[in-house]
């Protein structure tokens, strides 16, 4: 029969991970006693080892639910706080240490709490109990503690000591038994004292027939009876028995007998009384079975009834949609795939192209800004440069080596730029880009450690991959460093192009003049201020310095600059507007007149550029990233997760989280439901058999 204890133990461990609630309360026995009565003493002698904490003050804050695991066929002895992780604990006194920081980290104003400290111990000396230790009761409030300390534990033992628990009220020999706090705090909760033990400590402090009177009470009868107990360690075991090493038990018991063994009158086996640890131990076990065989029922029914609530929230806020970490992860892990996979599909060469071409279409405007529609404009206070490159260019002279050089010039900034770095990183980061869009648009999205782990996985192949591949795109295009043959065609696409490209530069110079209008107030103050600069700038109005510090001509410094700039627009609008003139002229609609038209002519070389680019891109970082990143995927969120990172994983999202308790929850009610089934079946069978029992 011993075996309920030790499953309905076990039931009580499976409960508590899943937050017991207060209706499924298995009994448990709870130990109550004064300060000093030598309530650790007892517990410390069932464990068989010093473990609690000690000290002048009161250092027990909270409960600590005490489980007692037999083990009976294992040496060792351990301890575990299932709720701290830090696995088995094999030296005592590092238990007694964690006890008091655990019971320390309660704040002094607070002075106790209910929240239970959950330790579990592991020999194959100890009784399968659960117990729950609390503090003990103060009779005078220190100076440094609180004033409402003692009404705060008397709360705190009273809420524990309701039925169905069975009260371990422990009450010191030297104290008159009227005065016992235990014993008044159980008597108000368990009038017809049906379910406490009393146990009187220190016997060997009074005269042996005092002891045997109090064990004989009949002023607060108990059914379950008292039990007289000696068990301060002796101090001439200090030695052997020193602090967290060896068992107590044995140490305990030989004081015990040699005290009762002296006063056989008294506590021998004809009085009828029960003393020694022994014995307090056999009736704990013995009491606690029959307390959860007769409670079975109740929680049978309780478990039920959660398991019904449960079943309920599961069907209506998930509608019974079965859910596990793996399955989650799996899924998950599926559909980003499949997104990814969508994407691929639709960002190839085409994409890549119309992407390098931008880019370089802007390369290509530098370019000619630097070189063709240069006017530098730093300091209002310098002249306009004597002569304007742009004036010049209809009048190009092809014989001359000045615009031969020029156009080379260009050229060669072009084709030098660094096109295999420019090009694969404006590719890497697009797909880099594209990746962490994609990770926002999935369930990932609430999970920073997968969010971590793909952004990882794809930088990683990216960088990899591009270290190589800008070298060897810088290869390929190699050959138009040194020669630039365009066709008819080449040519007609890229007068098309830039005039596209210039017009678009047009409207944002045009957006952008607009932009400073609205800022400074009007069209008015701008243009007046824009007068202003050019006056300045063509030497008609002297000012001194740069005018960008005080201002100058009554205007601000702020407005100035904002003037600087729009003139810098204004004429930025109008050379182009010029030159998409010039573009669309017949001048440039032939080749031939390349010096006249360097816009078309840096143009198609561009293009060139960047159809040796997409084609290189495409196979070699497009198809290889296609390939490489769904795998690396796998290795880093699929098969290579420990079962705890994918529950890590999966709670990380406070839904799923929500979710995957319900589940679990609702499946351990069911499991624990059929195991307390198979326990009455049991009972029921053995009370057949044996009537009595
Ligand atoms: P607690 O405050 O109720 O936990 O009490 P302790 O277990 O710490 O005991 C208080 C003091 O009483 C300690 O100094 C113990 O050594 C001593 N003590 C406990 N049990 C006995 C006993 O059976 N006999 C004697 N003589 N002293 C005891």
């Amino acid at each position: 029969m011993m075996m309920l204890t030790k499953k309905m133990i076990e039931i009580r461990g499976l409960l508590q991970t899943v937050g017991q609630s207060e209706q499924l309360n298995l009994p448990s026995i709870v130990v109550i006693g004064s300060q000093s009565s030598g309530k650790s003493s007892v517990l410390e002698a069932i464990v068989g080892h010093e473990f609690l904490p000690k000290g002048s003050n009161m250092v027990t804050r909270r409960p600590i639910e005490l489980t007692l695991v037999n083990t009976p066929d294992a040496r060792a002895e351990y301890g575990e706080f299932p709720a701290l992780g830090l696995g088995k604990i094999t030296d005592f006194s590092q238990i007694q240490r964690t006890l008091t920081d655990l019971n320390l980290a309660v704040p002094t104003e607070q002075c106790v709490t209910d929240e239970p400290i959950q330790l579990r111990i592991y020999s194959p000396n100890v009784p399968d109990l659960s117990l729950i230790d609390l503090p003990g009761y103060i009779q005078v409030v220190g100076e440094d503690q609180p004033a409402e300390l003692k009404e705060k534990i008397a709360e705190l033992c009273e809420k524990y000591i309701q039925p169905p628990n069975i009260i371990l009220a422990i009450s010191a020999a030297d104290v008159d038994l009227a005065n016992s706090t235990a014993l008044r705090a159980s008597r108000k909760v368990d009038p017809r004292g049906e379910r406490t033990i009393g146990v009187i400590t220190k016997m060997d402090l009074v005269d042996p027939d005092k002891g045997l009177s109090m064990l004989t009470d009949k002023k607060y009868p108990l059914r379950l009876g008292y039990v007289g107990v000696v068990c301060r360690v002796p101090q001439s075991s200090g030695v052997l028995f020193a602090r967290g090493s060896g068992n107590i038990q044995k140490a305990v018991a030989k004081n015990e007998n040699a005290f009762f063994g002296a006063h056989p009158l008294e506590f021998g086996p004809e009085s009828y009384v029960d003393v020694g640890m022994k014995n307090l131990r056999k009736k704990l076990m013995y009491v606690l079975e029959n307390t959860m065989a007769s409670s079975l029922k109740t929680t049978s029914e309780a478990i039920q009834r959660e398991l019904a609530e449960t079943s309920y929230e599961f069907k209506v806020q998930y509608n019974d949609r079965p859910l596990s970490a793996e399955s989650y992860l799996a899924e998950s892990l599926d559909a980003f795939k499949h997104s990814f996979k969508d994407f691929c599909d639709h960002f190839g060469r085409q994409q890549v192209r119309e992407m390098l071409k931008h880019e370089l279409d802007q390369q290509v405007l530098t370019l000619l800004a630097q070189r063709y529609w240069n006017r530098p404009f730093d300091d209002l206070s310098q002249p306009l440069p004597e002569m304007d490159p742009l004036a010049d260019l209809p009048k190009a002279d092809p014989e001359n080596p000045l615009w031969h050089l020029k156009l080379d010039a260009s050229a060669s900034s072009l084709t030098k730029l660094g096109i295999g770095r420019l090009a694969t990183t404006v590719v890497a980061s697009a797909l880099q880009a594209h990746i962490d869009r994609l990770i926002a648009n999935s369930t990932f999205a609430a999970h920073p450690f997968a969010r971590k782990a793909i952004t990882e996985a794809s930088t990683s192949i990216l960088r990899e991959l591009s270290y190589d591949i800008s070298d060897e795109l810088e290869i390929c295009i190699k050959p138009y460093k040194y020669r630039i043959e365009l066709e008819d065609h080449e040519w007609a696409k890229g007068r098309e192009n830039i005039a596209q490209v210039l017009k678009e530069e047009q409207r944002m110079c045009d957006d952008a003049f607009k932009n400073i209008e609205n800022e400074v107030g009007g069209r008015k103050k701008l243009r007046d201020v824009m007068a202003f600069i050019d006056r300045v700038r063509s030497g008609q109005v002297q000012i001194e310095g740069s005018g960008v510090v005080g201002g100058a001509g009554g205007f601000s410094a702020a407005l100035l600059e904002r003037g600087r700039q729009a003139v810098f627009l204004r004429d930025r609008a109008d050379l182009i507007k010029m030159r998409i003139l010039a573009v669309k002229s017949k001048q440039c609609a032939s080749k031939k007149n390349k010096y006249y038209c360097p816009e078309v002519f840096l143009d198609a070389v561009a293009d060139k550029l960047t159809t040796t680019a997409d084609l290189f891109l495409d196979a070699e970082l497009l198809s290889k990233f296609y390939y490489l990143f769904p795998r690396e995927l796998e290795a880093r969120l699929g098969r290579n997760l420990s079962q705890a990172e994918i529950e890590r994983f999966a709670r990380e999202d406070p839904k799923v989280r929500r979710h995957l308790d319900v589940v679990r929850r609702k499946e351990l009610l069911e499991h624990v439901l059929k195991e307390m089934e198979s326990l009455r079946q049991l009972e029921a069978r053995e009370k057949r058999y044996n009537p009595r029992a």
